[in-house]
């Protein structure tokens, strides 16, 4: 096990940034050991980081494969720990439209809304292989969402307005809406 190097972009409110998680990430056709240790790291790393999800070109991985991390409680239809790990996620379905605010591990500690579905069907495989399709909502449905977008080089302030919805919670002069910004899902 080990913790990896994140890939980190500054502020685009600001800065213009590299292509590193603009690339469109490749199908994985074989599940190797090398590619199950690579998951575990990334595991690793999004806990470390206390994120809720990780893709692998946020780690300079060009494969489709995410991880989600997301705890019993983390908001109220949380039920039980989420832990996927997923190769070649797609979205099957979705429904439903909200916005809430999140963040993401290589804009840290940015936040801004974002519009997602609020439930979605995804199919994929499994660190074994095996294939899976479940139905994901809330919270859970954002996270996948989020990561998902990532295998396409698409990032959560492109599907804002515009960029410049993006704050840092301590921008804000409530000290309740930080705190409530301040716990947006990172992923
Ligand atoms: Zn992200």
């Amino acid at each position: 096990m080990a913790t990896l190097d994140l890939v980190i972009e500054p502020d685009p409110r600001y800065n213009s940034i590299s292509d590193r998680l603009r690339i469109k990430a490749e199908p994985v056709a074989e599940i190797t050991e090398e590619l199950q240790q690579l998951a575990q790291d990334m595991r690793e790393t999004m806990i470390e980081e206390k994120g809720v999800g990780l893709a692998g070109p946020q780690v300079g991985e060009n494969v489709r494969l995410i991880v989600a991390h997301i705890p019993a409680g983390y908001e109220e239809d949380v039920d039980e720990d989420v832990e996927i790990t997923l190769f070649n996620p797609e979205i099957v379905k979705a429904g439903g439209r909200e916005t809430d605010l999140e963040g993401c591990l290589s804009f840290p500690d940015l936040v801004g809304p974002v519009e997602r579905y609020t439930w979605a069907i995804i199919k994929g495989q499994d660190i074994e292989g095996g294939k899976v399709r479940f139905r994901a909502r809330g919270v859970v449905a954002r996270v996948l969402q989020h990561e998902i977008d990532h295998l396409n080089g698409v990032l959560f302030f492109d599907r804002m307005e515009s960029v410049g919805l993006l704050f840092y919670p301590h921008e804000l002069e409530s000290e309740e809406a930080e705190a409530d910004a301040e716990e947006a899902p990172t992923a």
